[in-house]
């Protein structure tokens, strides 16, 4: 498949380099773990004057703020699977599209997320990783969304691949997204593949990372 890289005049050249390289990179790496890309083309367009928005992934076509040091390509090349191949409700589920593509981000540069549960910040005391949008919505507003929805979610599937192994834990999302091809994925959905993949209840897992699946997780 082709990878066409557009920037703007003012892109930085050896962040242009940079992104272009870890688009490709991401493009295999992502391809092998969870599926073969399906669309033959990835456009990526580059510029240092998206810092308004940072970057924004669209099916086959993603938009990275780039400057000297790259961009967030892996992160948006991710949302390719997680969000598009495999759709979930972005509203209902935001973890289903952010924290996979965090946690895969994460598998493309080399981190592990080891110990990164202790380090994730609350900022209520109730918040669950599988909250809506209607629930960060409300007062006091979406600050720490990014720190639960993609930071504890990326780090409950890094810690869930501990949990599962890594053979598993890349057999399970091979799987999953392979069930949910061009479909839309839900909580349960992910929940029952990750228990079928494993074997065994996860429930007490699932409830020491504040994933609450179900009519419990869809309340708010
Ligand atoms: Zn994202």
């Amino acid at each position: 498949m082709r990878v066409r890289a557009f920037w703007t005049e003012d892109t930085d050249p050896d962040g242009v380099a940079l992104a272009r390289a870890e688009s490709a990179g991401a493009v295999d790496a992502f391809g092998e773990r969870f599926g073969r890309y399906p669309y033959g083309e990835l456009d990526i367009v580059l510029s240092p004057d998206f810092a308004v928005f940072g970057s924004m992934e669209y099916p086959g076509f993603v938009l990275l703020w780039t400057d000297r040091d790259g961009s967030g390509a892996a992160h948006e090349i991710a949302h390719q699977w997680w969000y598009g191949i495999v759709g979930d409700d972005e509203y209902a589920d935001p973890w289903l599209d952010e924290a996979f593509a965090t946690y895969a981000q994460d598998l493309f540069h080399g981190e592990s997320g080891q110990g990164c549960w202790s380090q994730v910040y609350w900022p209520r005391p109730d918040a669950a990783i599988t909250d809506s949008m209607g629930y960060w919505a409300e007062p006091p507003g979406p600050a720490g969304w990014t720190s639960v929805v993609y930071r504890a979610g990326s780090c409950a599937l890094h810690d869930l691949e501990r949990e599962l192994g890594t053979p598993v834990m890349e057999r399970m999302l091979r799987t999953y997204a392979a069930d949910h091809w061009y479909g839309v994925s839900t909580d349960a959905d992910f929940l029952r593949a990750a228990r079928t993949a494993a074997g065994r209840d996860l429930t007490a897992f699932w409830a020491a990372h504040r994933i609450e699946a179900g009519p419990a997780g869809s309340r708010r």
